[in-house]
């Protein structure tokens, strides 16, 4: 395997390397925040991509005009796993590769379901009950659907839906939905949401400690997931700040700039407000 010589840099990836951690769903459940893309390349390694968007980022520089390219994409493995990340480079190819990257260390785990009355299937075709993901001007709600209505959403949102394994699920979308970054960014938050939820894994009560209380509790008072994906996201909060500062300060040196929006993952794009949605 291509990984061999693959020099894990922290305690999951040692863990994945050596076979103690041998399915992605313990990544999540012991909560180690996802620090190595490698780790998704051994545990999921039939996972596909799907480029969201391709923008040129134009900067005025000292020495002129600078172009780069901005790449959006989503990684999924249509069963329950997705991510998103973007990345800025100088040729397209690189842009990708290392969105492709940034979406594997912003893999999240979505908690399907039938959950909808009027099927009643009980299968993992859609999400479990109603969640709501924002970014930018962007807000969507996933409503779960009945077996057989198909992704009742936009195309940027179905990219990530379909990357995420759901099947079926109504929708409503509000704000500038023409922001593709944001729209595929709110899909994404949105399937966060499934997740906060203790007591569903694939639409089945869990067999662990979880009681209703507990979901009931949880339910009232959403909170951020005690998980790996909250703590995924600081790094990418500094990275963004890393790259508005380089972008605000003189000229960054082209290695330097490139350090700064590796580290970064997914975030509100050019955001004229300024508001990171988490
Ligand atoms: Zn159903």
């Amino acid at each position: 395997m291509e990984h061999e010589d693959w020099e894990p840099r922290t305690e999951l990836g040692r863990m994945v390397k050596n076979g103690e951690v041998k399915e992605i769903g313990d990544v999540f459940r012991l909560g180690l925040p996802m620090m190595e893309a490698e780790i998704v390349d051994i545990l999921l390694p039939d996972i596909a991509e799907d480029v969201i968007d391709i923008n040129i980022v134009q900067r005025m520089h000292k020495s002129g005009r600078r172009v780069r390219f901005r790449a959006t994409v989503a990684i999924g493995n249509k069963n329950g796993y997705v991510g998103l990340g973007k990345a800025v480079a100088r040729e397209v190819g690189p842009a990708i590769r290392k969105a492709i990257r940034n979406a594997k260390l912003n893999l999240i785990e979505v908690k399907r379901g039938c959950g909808s009355w009027e099927c009643g299937c009980g299968k993992p075709h859609s999400v479990p009950f109603e969640v709501t993901g924002k970014s930018g001007s962007v807000k969507i709600e996933l409503l779960p659907s009945p077996r057989g209505i198909g992704l009742a959403a936009g195309d940027v949102s179905k990219k990530v839906l379909t990357l995420a394994g759901v099947v079926d699920v109504w929708s409503k979308t509000f704000g500038q939905t023409q922001s593709t970054l944001n729209t595929a960014k709110a899909t994404y938050n949105a399937l966060k949401q499934t997740s906060l939820m203790k007591g569903y894994y694939n639409g089945y009560p869990a067999q662990e400690t979880d009681t209703a209380a507990v979901t009931e509790e949880e339910k009232e008072t959403p909170k951020a997931p005690p998980k790996a994906p909250a703590s995924a996201n600081a790094p990418e909060r500094e990275g963004a700040k890393a790259e508005k500062r380089a972008e605000k300060t003189v000229p960054v040196a082209g290695g330097v700039a490139e350090v700064a929006e590796g580290v970064e993952g997914v975030e509100v794009a050019e955001s004229q407000s300024g508001e990171v949605v988490s």
